[in-house]
């Protein structure tokens, strides 16, 4: 098995196991297909969504295929800008941007600020004026639309933490579009992650374009709308979710005569099948029932099956043909560090490798250092070379963070 003409094991002698592997040319293939499928909308910015793959490598090459970016906090923001993404290409969202991430975004000059409720509003509004400045806002809008997704990425019912219900939308815009400090420009909606269906984000769209006939009605100047991300991808064979032209097909239909520069904040799609984590099988252990797999991956490296449930395709870097049916899991000391159970797989034993599939966008963004594990490794591979673009921070480094108080010596 290869990364583009880069054999697997070849990385995995030079750097190391677990390693995050991803490809430049499956990453630009899909900023391509995404940005040709909204070839039909004539005024818009794409805005790759940081924390589904945040590395500075990944980051660089959307910037060079036109990309801007969603951040949800300065890290974000920062990771964006060293990568030399223009700062009104950047778009801030996230219900808890604290006054000194604010600040620093309102310095740096950032595009957009998607604001989630009246109290963010008022609190930006203050602090922009303080500092003489307008900040570029939109309102982010709760369409209470039931995206059919998992409920832990699921943003745009009622009940979640985002953006202010749409009953208010009018109100609430109609006083923050009062304050000195904030020019209020637009909406925003983003309603969950993995979609497989395009109807709920339709359902969406339908109400935010009546949201902005409204708003202009009340005599509010409408000139952007973002439209968010949540494109699904194909975790497992035979699953078809919606593909980026059948999205823009959609969107341009429901948009057409709304006017406005449209945002898209678009991150599993562009990501999700451009990387997967490579492991090693350290042993393979005697089941009740299946044997247990057990690879130096972790659920500290890769989250998704431990927090949501999630599958991720697993094969045999070198198979020989043969299938086993077994429990892949990892070291750590947790039940929940299960990548599957009775998963029917290449026949893999002690030494061999394997991959974790689709595992480029909200991999190594999730790891921890859980079971003082350290952070796992990210290389990039460009046809026949790669190169590390994170590198494995070891435990001992996590511990050097750390001290005890003389009186505790
Ligand atoms: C997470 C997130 C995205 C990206 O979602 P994907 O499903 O990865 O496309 C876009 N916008 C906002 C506000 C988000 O929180």
């Amino acid at each position: 098995m290869h990364a583009e003409d880069v054999p697997l094991p070849t990385i995995a002698e030079e750097v190391g196991t677990p390693v995050y592997v991803y490809s430049r040319a499956t990453l630009e293939r899909h900023a391509r297909v995404f940005r040709e499928g909204l070839d039909a909308v004539p005024d818009k910015l794409i805005a790759f969504a940081v924390k589904s793959n945040p590395n500075l490598s990944v980051l660089k090459v959307l910037q060079q295929q036109g990309y801007g970016a969603d951040v949800v906090s300065v890290g974000e923001m920062r990771r964006a800008l060293a990568a030399g993404m223009a700062p009104e290409m950047i778009v801030f969202s996230g219900v808890g941007k604290t006054r000194a991430e604010i600040t620093a975004a309102l310095e740096a000059g950032i595009g957009q600020f998607n604001i989630e409720s009246e109290e963010e509003g008022l609190e930006l509004a203050e602090l922009a004026a303080g500092m003489g400045l307008e900040a570029r806002c939109a309102l982010r809008i709760n369409p209470d639309v039931d995206a059919g997704t998992h409920d832990k990425i699921s943003t745009g019912k009622a009940d979640n933490k985002f953006g202010v219900p749409i009953s208010e939308a009018g109100q609430i815009f109609g006083k923050l579009a009062g304050q000195p400090g904030v020019r209020l420009r637009g909406v925003a909606v983003h309603i969950g992650s993995q979609l497989g269906d395009l109807a709920p984000l339709e359902a969406a769209f339908v109400k935010l374009g009546e949201l902005v006939t409204f708003l202009r009605g009340a005599g509010h100047a409408i000139t952007h709308v973002d439209l968010g991300g949540g494109l699904g991808v194909p975790y497992r064979k035979g699953e078809n979710p919606p593909s980026p032209a059948e999205y823009g097909a959609m969107v341009a239909r429901v948009t057409k005569d709304w006017d406005v520069r449209l945002i898209f904040e678009p991150g599993r799609v562009i990501a999700g099948n451009a990387g997967v984590l490579l492991t090693r099988v350290v042993r393979v252990k005697r089941g009740i029932k299946d044997p247990f797999v057990i690879v130096d991956a972790a659920m500290n490296d890769l989250a998704r099956p431990a927090l949501y449930g999630a599958y991720h395709g697993f094969d045999a870097v070198e198979p020989d043909g043969s299938q086993m049916t077994a429990n892949i899991v990892g070291p750590i000391c947790e039940t929940g560090d299960t990548f599957a159970m009775g998963r029917e797989c290449d026949a893999l034993k002690a030494g061999d490798l394997a991959v974790f599939r689709t595992a480029g966008a909200y991999g190594a963004t999730m790891a921890s250092s859980y079971n003082s594990r350290g952070f796992v490794a990210e290389v990039l591979v460009d046809g026949d070379k790669f190169a590390v673009v994170a590198d494995r921070i070891d435990a001992g480094a996590i511990m050097d963070a750390e001290r005890v108080p003389e009186w505790l010596a």
